[in-house]
């Protein structure tokens, strides 16, 4: 089920790098030492705005330094895709938000990766605050199939990632697809028609849980959006190389840039 006329939607890259970030720590390669700042990628999310409400996917490790970059104050809700490190480990920066909204911020997320997040942060979600601290305000939803969120259509669907399954969101007209290597056939008939996608690859090679270059770029294609990114990108990309190497209506994404769906 997808919604037969989407609102208007921007989507601002938070980060587009792959799990340690780049530069990585301690590395010396030329990306890592590129001056070029489109090569400085934090952690993969984006910030999906319609109608004035700003829905985040995914609170990565880097969302403080994201926010403060960006002019970021109001999160109306957020929507996780998977409960890998580098997607969840910033959800304690939501207090910041509920602070300057005097808001609790609902979290969706399909039910098992709700119980992940859950036995994360245990000291969030428990009932008596054992630790004495300032915990983030938060509203668990479970979202286990397409449903509306602030005005705005999405619907999730299962993607191989690896040993687990990932979830990929089509957000109105928007397909945002990191951590996935291969779309089973109901994915692929939910991307149907999207007029953006986003798309994870790590490296040019396959990896076991992530898309290589060129897989990213076949997946695109084959739905055949207006335009597509590639993000979740490691230190083994360049920047202008990969602007270079990408078909037409293919570019690589970098941190702070805005699309509208
Ligand atoms: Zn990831
Ligand atoms: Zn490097
Ligand atoms: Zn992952």
């Amino acid at each position: 089920m997808i919604a037969p006329s989407s609102p208007a939607l921007t989507a601002l890259f938070m980060g587009t790098g792959s799990s340690v970030g780049v530069p990585m720590i301690g590395c010396s390669c030329p990306v890592c030492q590129s001056p070029d700042l489109r090569n400085r990628r934090t952690r993969s999310s984006i910030l999906v705005s319609s109608g004035g409400k700003n829905i985040l996917v995914d609170t990565a490790p880097d969302l403080r330094f994201q926010a403060l970059r960006e002019g970021l104050s109001r999160i109306d809700a957020v929507i996780y895709t998977h409960a890998h490190a580098d997607h969840v480990l910033g959800l304690d920066e939501l207090r910041t938000f509920n602070f300057i909204m005097q808001e609790e911020i609902p979290i969706y997320a399909p039910p098992r990766v709700l119980e992940r997040i859950r036995t994360m942060f245990s000291y969030a979600f428990s009932d008596v605050n054992r630790e004495g601290v300032t915990r983030p305000k938060l509203v668990p939803r479970e979202l286990p199939g397409p449903m509306e969120i602030h005005g705005v259509f999405v619907t999730p669907f299962l993607v191989e990632h690896g040993p687990v399954m990932n979830t990929a969101l089509r957000i109105g007209d928007l397909v945002y697809l990191t951590d996935c290597n291969a779309v089973p056939p109901e994915g692929k008939r939910v991307m149907k028609g999207a007029s953006t996608m986003i798309v994870g690859a790590v490296r040019y090679e396959p990896h076991e849980s992530h898309f290589g270059l060129s897989q990213a770029v076949a997946e695109i294609t084959e739905v055949g959006p207006r335009q597509g990114y590639i993000t979740h990108l490691s230190h083994r990309m360049d920047h202008a190389t990969l602007e270079k190497e990408l078909p037409p209506g293919i570019s690589p994404a970098y941190d702070g840039l805005r699309i509208v769906v």
